[in-house]
């Protein structure tokens, strides 16, 4: 089972997406974590990361693919996993579908969480990474508003989009989440 969850920057699904793999026991994949342990540990794929992650930009979806490909075949994701920060474009949702397709698994929903635009600047800014700059968190809002969120569409056209307001307290957010995810079926693990 595949959940996705989808926002844009600095909604919190970093932070969601650790809590659910636990009460799920599910795997959890994300690419931002991926590129910035490649890029430390300088990896051929963290060398051509490096300068699209410090400008904000999206990395290459075939280098996306690539990244996502290696983890997903993995056996500690194949009971289920929540995929964090991907797919971001149309072309990275079409390669999941393929990537998917050969393994026999399937999405399962998306959770889509929503917060206001002042707020996540607000939030960014505490959180203080090396790409949370103000000009580099406009940039990728951009991205987020031009490249990703058309995808809602597509899930959306699927009937698998959830969404789930991103206000309130961490522990607020993720029992909505896991409200979402129980009512569509998955069990929940860990209280
Ligand atoms: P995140 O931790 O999800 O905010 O991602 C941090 C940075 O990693 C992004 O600004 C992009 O440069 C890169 N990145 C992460 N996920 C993707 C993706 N699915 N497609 C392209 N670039 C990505």
């Amino acid at each position: 089972m595949v959940v996705i969850l989808f926002g844009a920057p600095g909604v919190g699904k970093g932070t969601q997406a650790e809590i659910l793999s636990q009460k799920l026991n599910f795997g959890h994949v994300s690419t931002g974590a991926a590129f910035r342990h490649a890029i430390a540990n300088e990896t051929p794929i963290g060398k051509i990361a490096a300068q699209y992650v410090a400008a904000g930009k999206l990395v290459p979806d075939e280098v996306v693919a690539r990244i996502v490909e290696e983890t997903l075949v993995r056996p500690e994701f194949s009971k289920g996993c929540i995929l964090d920060g991907f797919p971001r474009t149309r072309v990275q949702a079409e390669s999941l579908d393929a990537i998917l397709l050969s393994l026999k698994r399937e999405i399962h929903s998306v959770v889509n969480i929503k917060v206001d635009n002042s707020e996540i600047v607000k939030r960014l800014l505490a959180r203080g990474r090396s790409d949370d700059s103000v000009e580099i968190i406009e940039y990728r809002m951009d991205v987020y508003n031009n490249e990703t969120q058309p995808l809602l569409d597509y899930y959306a056209s699927r009937g698998i989009l959830f969404n789930v307001n991103g206000l309130g307290t961490v522990d607020e957010v993720s029992s909505r989440i896991l409200t979402v995810l129980r009512i569509r079926g998955i069990p929940v693990v860990a209280l």
